[in-house]
């Protein structure tokens, strides 16, 4: 069988290609015509005319392999989306050797941009003008179309019918912390939208887990900066027909987390009473107060405190994240994370520790990790050797050196959906 698109599909990449393709399907999209592949040998034996690929900074090496091996066997348009192409799109095009770009929003550049590339018999011309959300070259001449926004992302449905896939459903976008290490908010912009509680009901039918995916499950039905716990409460309640069915709902874990001023004893209770949740994912990120506001997470210490020991009287486990190593943390900051994290271990909870990569596109992205503590690095191997702390702080030690010499070679502006991202190294 002849497709006309093939979508390199990956564990990281997959749950926002299973969004993208409901939204090309429901745009009137002929799946049919898509390979949805995670071998890269079965991608090049179809042959496509074109080959989506959406991707992380932290991928770039073996993307950039994986357009290697492309180039040679096959000719094929190759389009990337995702956060890398967003913030670098000229090191995505020139460097990773991709076509074209997708900046923004993908659900109606894809659409448009297929369609284009369909009517223009799949080469790129200044047609490709007229889709807003792409970056390409045109001879020498770098083109951008515009940020491609949709204010309204859940007028499209979250699965495609076309194709058996299913993942967490997406039910919330955008933030408004704006914390300095996340590309969140410069991606996706800083007003949160939510998806509609008859939609979520209508397709939770087709998990058996419910899970979701949300910057912070508490903000839902909310702009994102406040708690409304009327709406947390109306989509929590509208899901039990479907328990009661079987299936379980897992809400404030794993994909999505919660910012920790939103655990209360109402938000937790919600949990208790409606769901079948039992780790609730926190993000603490420091122990310390002027690290907190340094790094704009508008949040304090205390707030972690209330969250953590609330949850443990409600029965849940709750599973804190926090990034060593950041921007500008003196040991004695350090000090005070290993301290928290401690207490939070002692108390029964668990701890996620990351190490501080700087991502492209984020206000830190120029910024350099701190030297850890000699007393940091032996709390972590420690806690980590006893099973105590969870967390690819190990590994992301040697991603954040390969991130650093990413921005020093090829820093370049980077889109974003806010204007303007302010420098803050
Ligand atoms: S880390 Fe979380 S709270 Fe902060 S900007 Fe990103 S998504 Fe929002």
């Amino acid at each position: 069988m002849d497709y006309e698109v093939a979508v390199r599909i990956t564990r990281r990449n997959h749950n926002a290609f299973v969004h993208l393709l409901a939204a090309l399907e429901s745009q009137g999209y002929d799946l049919s015509n898509v390979l949805v592949s995670n071998n890269l040998d079965e991608i090049i034996e179809k042959r496509p005319k074109v080959i989506l690929y959406s991707f992380y900074s932290q991928e770039v090496d073996t993307v950039k392999k994986e357009v290697e091996k492309i180039r040679k066997n096959i000719n094929a348009i190759l389009v990337a989306g995702g956060y890398h192409a967003i913030a670098m799109p000229k090191h995505t095009l020139k460097v990773l050797g991709f076509d074209i770009a997708v900046i923004g929003e993908g659900e109606e550049a894809l659409y448009d941009l297929l369609t284009k590339l369909r009517k223009t018999n799949y080469t790129i011309t200044k047609d490709l003008t007229e889709v807003r959300g792409l970056a390409f070259y045109l001879g020498d001449e770098f083109v951008f179309t515009g940020f491609a926004k949709v204010e309204d992302f859940w007028k499209f449905p979250p699965y495609p019918e076309g194709l058996k896939l299913i993942s967490p459903m997406e039910i919330s976008r955008g933030c408004p912390f704006g914390c300095y290490y996340c590309q969140t908010p410069y991606a996706k912009g800083f007003r949160m939208r939510h998806r509609p509680i008859d939609q979520i009901v209508k397709y939770s039918k087709r998990m058996k887990d419910m899970r979701y995916i949300t910057p912070n499950a508490f903000a839902y039905g909310s702009p994102g900066g406040i708690l409304k716990i009327e709406k947390v409460e109306a989509l929590l309640r509208a899901l039990q027909p479907l328990r009661r069915e079987g299936r379980r709902l897992f809400y404030g874990t794993f994909p999505s987390e919660v910012r920790p001023e939103f655990v209360t004893r109402e938000t937790v209770e919600l949990l208790v009473k409606y769901t079948d949740t039992k780790r609730l994912a926190i993000g603490a990120q420091s122990g310390d107060d002027k690290m907190l506001k340094a790094m704009h997470r508008v949040h304090r210490v205390e707030h972690v405190i209330n969250a953590v020991e609330l949850s443990l009287e409600y029965g849940i486990t709750p599973v804190v994240d926090f990034i060593v190593g950041l921007p500008g943390e003196t040991e004695e900051m350090q000090r005070k994370s290993i301290e928290l994290m401690k207490w939070i271990i002692k108390k029964g909870g668990k701890v996620r520790a990351h190490y501080f990569m700087p991502l492209p596109g984020t206000p830190w992205a120029k910024c350099k990790p701190s030297p850890l503590s000699e007393e940091m690095k032996k709390f972590l191997g420690r806690m980590a050797a006893e099973g105590k702390i969870e967390g690819a702080w190990g590994i992301q030690i040697e991603t954040s050196r390969k991130l650093q010499k990413l921005i020093e070679e090829f820093y370049e502006e980077p889109f974003s959906y806010v204007g303007k991202v302010k420098e803050i190294c």
